[in-house]
């Protein structure tokens, strides 16, 4: 991997925080003013490693969450065959609240990043309930019919709505 150019800015307002952005082809780490040269070089060196491993599980997870999707599917949806293949899967940034959502017409499903680290039984039933709504577009009982086929499911939207409530988003379950 070639040295990336790196750009170390002080400010005399940070006391311990230390942050880290791309900015075109450089990076720029931002540093408290009172670090040594030997911290400064410390912690240059933690952020481009922890931003390569961000990249990485950015590149990765596209692929994977399509996989575990169609295991997904394969799983508990069999019965409905190809309704259920999604076109496309992938994590997105901005969901104005929502864990993820399907445009059926299409057959494209997106996933909340804000999920990227939960448990893996979350992201399931988060990739589940999309890969319903392939077939059935509105929360009515044969939607949560399927959606129960996965045994997680209800211990899975309490998790969501206990994070919805300690960070005070507004979680549209869509
Ligand atoms: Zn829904």
């Amino acid at each position: 991997m070639p040295e990336p150019d790196v750009e170390v800015r002080r400010s005399q307002r940070r006391h311990r925080t230390v942050s880290a952005y791309r900015d075109g082809g450089r990076v720029i780490v931002l540093i408290p003013d009172q670090f040594t040269r030997a911290e400064e070089r410390e912690w240059v060196d933690r952020m481009l490693h922890r931003l390569a491993a961000r990249d990485d599980r950015a590149r990765r997870t596209d692929d994977e969450l399509t996989v575990r999707a169609s295991r997904l599917a394969q799983r508990y949806l069999a019965d409905h065959g190809a309704r259920t293949r999604a076109a496309t899967v992938r994590w997105v940034k901005n969901q104005n609240g929502r864990w993820g959502s399907c445009t059926p017409a299409d057959r494209t499903i997106r996933i909340s990043d804000r999920i990227m680290n939960m448990p893996e039984w979350v992201v399931d039933y988060v990739l589940l309930h999309e890969l319903v709504h392939l077939v059935v577009p509105s929360h009515n009982a044969t939607f949560w019919a399927l959606v129960g086929r996965y045994p997680k499911a209800e211990r899975a939207r309490g998790y969501l709505e206990g994070v919805a409530a300690t960070t005070g988003t507004p979680i549209d379950d869509d």
